[in-house]
């Protein structure tokens, strides 16, 4: 190859342990973290889009971007030299319900690159084919979930909320059948396999498993090696670690869930093999954007009826998933006490970080008790009135306390009925708002400034992603690459690209894709 060797070091291999038999044929695979099994070759990879900050991250020249190689690599067909591919093992429940093997049934990853920075970046590639944990599917992913994976990886790392990225997706040129919302109508779908990049993909699930299975001494290995790697920080905090270690994952937790709050981002499937155990966002599947503020929503049909997993639940599931963690956790301490203090740092931070969420949102200098209750004032007018999250809080920001108007929300507003309704209750809500603001210390640029950096203007809303997949499927990945540039300022104002920052077209109110997502990918 024509470009300088990458630097790989595969230390999940190295230093835990793996399965004796290779390849994909479905098993169940006890004592081990992961299995070797190869990326199936796809008929036609094709490079469709790519993140150049990534790609400068981990030292990728444009060489290599262009060369020929590159979308056989990251579509399965061809290694880079150092390149050692495995699948992961891991369980987790799933909608409240111990599930038992899960791993990587679609995902292999490809190696640990060490990026010129010293950085240590797992490339994992998604819907490559199958794995020994595969089951009954097809270890593939169509290209409408990958292109919402990929572009909503990477808004999330602009939006400052922790995550996993996205390098590369790429066509396979083969079709994959689903069964988009399982009512009995299979259909034939562009198959694509996206490059996914975190500094590691560990999930609570991954400690579940052996400690379901009373395999303590890989469940104290995987927690060793975790923090060797993950957390090189706490190293050395000697007979203390495992509990500092445990407190951190809370704290990152809790950080994790205030920024989906924040930003109005819903999971959709907040099941433990998907929480990262560095509180990453991972597995972008039926997630989707909160338009219409409403605490209730979720965007995953699958979870429809019992909605666990709904916006505003988050926080609380997320809690609950640690209490598992900390369950799956507990042979290795002869005390529970640091459990239940990590449970609580969680309870603390979180609580901690909804505060400085509410004080920069409404663009306050610092959050008082009875500001708390103001934005709990403010989330049920708009939820009373049908508005849209985002745009309120960005009509916020053009408010004047000295000459109180509702016209900055105009532009929020779904429906003129409701608009009615809740207009009082709006009036009123600014009064209290324009008095609050008065008697802060922040200046009106200040303010403004404040609140520009916590309210986003571009979100990935489901319509936009569903816009970009029917022109990509068509053959036309403008609209990918439009959306993949807007969403890396998320904050900024940009203009000519109103339409980005647009509240959901009727059309989209009841479509697939939109308001339903299935977890079909
Ligand atoms: P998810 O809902 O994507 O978190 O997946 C839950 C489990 O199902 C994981 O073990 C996945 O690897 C597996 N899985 C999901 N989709 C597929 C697929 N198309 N082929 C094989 N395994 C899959
Ligand atoms: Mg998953």
């Amino acid at each position: 190859m024509s470009t300088e060797p990458l630097r790989f070091d595969n230390r999940f291999l190295r230093e835990l342990p793996g399965d004796e038999e290779d390849g994909p044929r479905v098993r169940e695979v006890r004592g081990a973290a992961w299995s070797s099994v190869l990326p199936t070759p796809v008929a036609n990879p094709t490079l469709l889009a790519y993140s150049p900050t990534l790609a400068a991250q981990l030292g990728l020249g444009q060489d290599l971007l262009d060369s020929a190689d590159f979308p056989r690599v990251f579509g399965g067909n061809a290694l880079y030299a150092g390149m050692q591919p495995w699948a992961a093992n891991y369980g987790g429940h799933q909608f409240g319900h111990w599930a038992g093997q899960l791993g990587d049934g679609r995902a292999i990853s490809l190696g640990e690159l060490l990026a010129p920075d010293g950085a240590r970046w797992e490339l994992q590639l998604k819907g490559a084919g199958r794995t020994p944990y595969s089951r009954g599917a097809d270890g593939r992913a169509v290209l409408r979930s990958s292109i919402r994976e990929f572009l909503c990886s990477e808004a999330m790392y602009h939006l400052g909320v922790p995550t996993t990225r996205a390098l590369s997706l790429v066509a396979t040129g083969e079709a994959v059948v689903r069964d988009m919302f399982y009512d009995g109508h299979p259909e034939p779908e562009p198959g694509a396999v996206v490059c996914r990049v975190a500094p590691s993909f560990l999930r609570f699930g991954s400690f579940e498993l052996p400690a379901s299975r009373g395999d303590v001494d890989l469940l104290r290995k995987l927690v060793d090696f975790c923090i060797a790697r993950d957390f090189p920080a706490l190293a050395d905090a000697g007979a203390d670690r495992y509990s500092a270690w445990f407190a951190q994952v809370c704290e990152r937790t809790a950080v994790l869930v205030a920024h989906w709050m924040r930003v109005g981002f819903v999971h959709g499937v907040m099941n433990t093999d998907n929480l990262s155990i560095l509180g990453l966002t991972i597995d972008y599947g039926p997630y989707g954007w909160v338009d219409d503020y409403d605490p209730d929503w979720t965007p995953n049909t699958t979870d429809a009826q019992g909605r666990r997993y709904r916006f505003g639940t988050q926080p609380q599931v997320a809690y609950w998933n640690l209490t598992r963690l900390a369950q799956a956790l507990s042979p290795l301490f002869d005390d529970v006490a640091p459990l239940h203090a990590g449970l609580a740092r969680f309870q603390a931070v979180h609580a901690q970080r909804e505060r400085e969420d509410i004080a920069a949102k409404f663009g306050l200098a610092a959050c008082r008790d009875d500001d708390v209750a103001m934005m709990a004032a403010w989330l049920q007018i708009l939820q009373d009135g049908e508005m849209d999250m985002t745009l309120a809080f960005r009509g916020l920001m053009r408010f004047d306390p000295q000459a109180p108007d509702p016209a900055v929300l105009e532009d929020a507003f779904y429906s003129m009925e409701r608009r009615s309704e809740v207009l009082p209750a709006v009036q009123a809500w600014l009064q209290q708002y324009a008095a609050r603001l008065r008697s802060d210390a922040l200046d009106a640029a200040a303010r403004q400034q404040r609140m520009a950096a916590a309210n986003p203007l571009y979100v990935l809303r489901n319509w936009l992603a569903q816009e970009a997949i029917e022109q990509a499927e068509q053959g036309d990945l403008s609209g990918v690459h439009a959306l993949q540039e807007v969403l890396r300022h998320p904050y900024d104002r940009q203009p000519g690209r109103e339409h980005y920052a647009g509240k959901r077209p009727e059309w989209a109110r009841d479509k697939a894709g939109c308001s339903m997502l299935s977890c079909s990918s």
